[in-house]
């Protein structure tokens, strides 16, 4: 098992470029949803616009340098993941990341 404290989510990325159905909305405010730019948001407005599987809002290169363009602001499925959880590990796994 990795522990959380070896994992480094700026040199990761794996749960954002893992589903597209992932990065989905579920318990944010219509105030928070707002604050998103629009161009980062899916076209049926219920999560974020992903190319592929990997997030919009997601920057650099998976598993080297990443980061979130609207981390302060982020979806709450992505505060919920954490480093070392099963959904991370997974999303690990599946890019080789283990
Ligand atoms: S998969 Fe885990 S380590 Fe990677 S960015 Fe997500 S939470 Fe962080
Ligand atoms: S909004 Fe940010 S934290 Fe959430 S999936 Fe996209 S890049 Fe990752």
């Amino acid at each position: 098992m990795t522990l959380s404290t070896e994992l480094d989510c700026q040199a990761c990325g794996a749960c954002c470029s893992y589903s597209s159905e992932w990065p989905r909305f579920s318990t944010e405010s219509e105030e928070d949803l707002d604050l998103l730019p629009v161009h980062f948001v899916a076209a049926d407005q219920f999560g974020m616009r992903c190319d592929g599987e990997r997030c919009s809002a997601l920057s650099g290169t998976v598993g080297s340098d990443v980061s979130c363009m609207v981390y302060d602001i982020r979806p709450d499925v992505c505060r919920a993941c954490l480093p070392g959880d099963d959904a991370c590990l997974m999303a690990r796994t599946a890019h080789g990341l283990m």
